[in-house]
């Protein structure tokens, strides 16, 4: 399917993205291109059309971003050269949020726009010259034909979620737009779903272009025992964790996934001052030396726990793994496959344990439609001690759960949505205050002393 020269292609590096962008990818913690990711990247940077048929959770935006970032370069000019339009204000933000962790070592400037306020800031954002535009297809024509947006400079233009945009009636924004912009500029669609609008769509508006797809993968290996626990907050996951590793005849060879490094470290460490067993923790920050050491020593048996996140983890080819425990929902949904299925290998039956707090649900039930099965739940062991969830954690996670139900439903008035101020400031700049319910649990949980076997 692929072509020659694509198959080499297997890290970021391969790409031949700048120093900037790779320094910036390697910070978000990206260690290796998701499928999307390895597919489109080269087909825009040699300056195709694509049509790009992905849902969230394949890591479709910085599939699209990283060779628009290449593209853009550096700041340049007045007015926007690349406009990214997607149905919500909640999916602008974020898309947004993913150019200033991925452009932060250039000098690339964007800005998003959206409506729901009024536009006075955002023309003043406007003014002061931008390279990168995100925004609502209402708000941009409006902004447009105010005369306070210049789009004669566009280069290159992407839809995203086209399907969203289609149901919720956006053509004729977007026709008008077309009507405006040049005419030679690249194009790009995304979308979930092909229905018949959005084939028309990409008819009118894509050239000769290049159809990038991913299909979801297979059911999992059906070796493998799945069971979900609904858990309410981090705390509680640790408590969980050390009840069932208790049984260390079943548990012998374990290997927890965690969503980031950060918590790879946090959980390796919890393990060893607890002292259950030998514990190796990869990720990206690891050097390579270390990583195959590791793996080396969970492999002859000599490590009870290997703690890891997603990418480090791929191509670990470990037969005998008696369970692997998600510490954390994947976001990028198909790792949930590749998680399970470093377990169960070669007709060993394993099982797979995963923990979900109630914001996590959400993708536990994306990726059950990925995998067309429902993953069993089971109740909480009677004896593991359910902790209260803390203020910040809450309302971290209460957040998160509008987010998910605006990006299904945008007209969703969340409970976060009076508290503007408050909001943005935590979730638009994605930074983690001193106050991270993380930080603080882990902190407490390092002073305390031994526990009950
Ligand atoms: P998306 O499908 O674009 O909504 O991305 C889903 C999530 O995956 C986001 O949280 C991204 O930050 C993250 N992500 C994107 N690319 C990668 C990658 N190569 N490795 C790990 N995480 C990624």
């Amino acid at each position: 399917m692929a072509e020659e020269a694509e198959k080499e292609i297997t890290t970021f590096e391969d790409f031949k993205l700048n120093k900037q962008l790779l320094n910036a990818i390697a910070e978000a913690g990206y260690e290796k291109p998701t499928p999307i990711q390895l597919q489109a990247i080269p087909l825009i940077m040699a300056g195709h059309d694509i049509l790009g048929i992905a849902q969230t959770g394949t890591g479709k935006t910085a599939a699209f971003l990283l060779p628009l970032l290449m593209k853009v370069k550096y700041a340049q000019g007045q007015h926007p050269r690349a406009l990214i339009i997607a149905p919500t204000r909640e999916l602008v933000m974020q898309i947004e949020e993913n150019i200033t962790l991925l452009a932060k070592y250039t000098d690339i400037r964007h800005t998003a726009i959206y409506g729901g306020l009024g536009p006075k800031t955002q023309i003043e954002n406007i003014s002061k010259g931008l390279d990168i535009l995100v925004s609502t297809p209402k708000r941009l024509m409006e902004l447009y034909f105010r005369g306070d947006l210049i789009l004669k400079d566009l280069k290159t233009l992407i839809l995203d979620e086209a399907d969203k945009m289609m149901d919720m009636g956006f053509m004729p924004q977007i026709r008008q737009l077309l009507e405006v912009i040049p005419r030679k500029r690249q194009n790009l669609l995304f979308s979930a779903t092909m229905p018949d609008k959005v084939v028309q769509l990409s008819e009118e508006f894509l050239e000769f272009p290049t159809r990038v797809e991913i299909t979801p993968q297979a059911t999992p290996v059906e070796t493998v025992s799945q069971t979900l626990y609904r858990v309410p907050n981090l705390r509680t996951k640790i408590e969980l964790l050390e009840h069932l590793i208790q049984d260390n005849e079943t548990f012998n060879r374990v290997i927890i996934f965690t969503r980031s490094k950060k918590n790879a470290e946090s959980v390796s460490k919890f393990l060893e001052h607890r002292d259950y067993g030998e514990v190796r923790a990869i990720h990206g920050n690891k050097g390579q030396n270390t990583r195959i050491n590791s793996m080396e020593a969970f492999k002859g048996g000599e490590v009870r726990f290997l703690v890891a996140t997603d990418v480090a983890a791929r191509g670990i080819d470990v037969t005998m793994v008696s369970h692997v425990i998600n510490f954390d929902v994947p976001l990028i949904y198909e790792d949930y496959v590749h998680r399970i299925g470093r377990t169960g290998r070669a007709e060993n039956e394993g099982a797979a344990i995963t923990f979900a707090t109630e914001a996590e649900m959400y993708h536990v039930h994306k990726i059950e439609k990925i995998i067309r099965m429902q993953i069993p739940e089971v109740p909480m062991p009677a004896d593991v001690k359910v902790f209260e969830t803390p203020f910040e954690e809450q309302q971290e996670m209460a957040m998160e759960i509008d987010r998910q139900k605006r990006r299904e439903n945008p007209d969703f008035k969340g409970a976060f949505h009076e508290k503007k101020g408050k909001h943005k400031s935590n979730f638009a700049k994605g930074k983690k205050g001193k106050g991270d319910p993380k930080n603080s649990f882990w902190q407490k949980t390092k002073k305390k002393g031994s526990r009950k076997k």
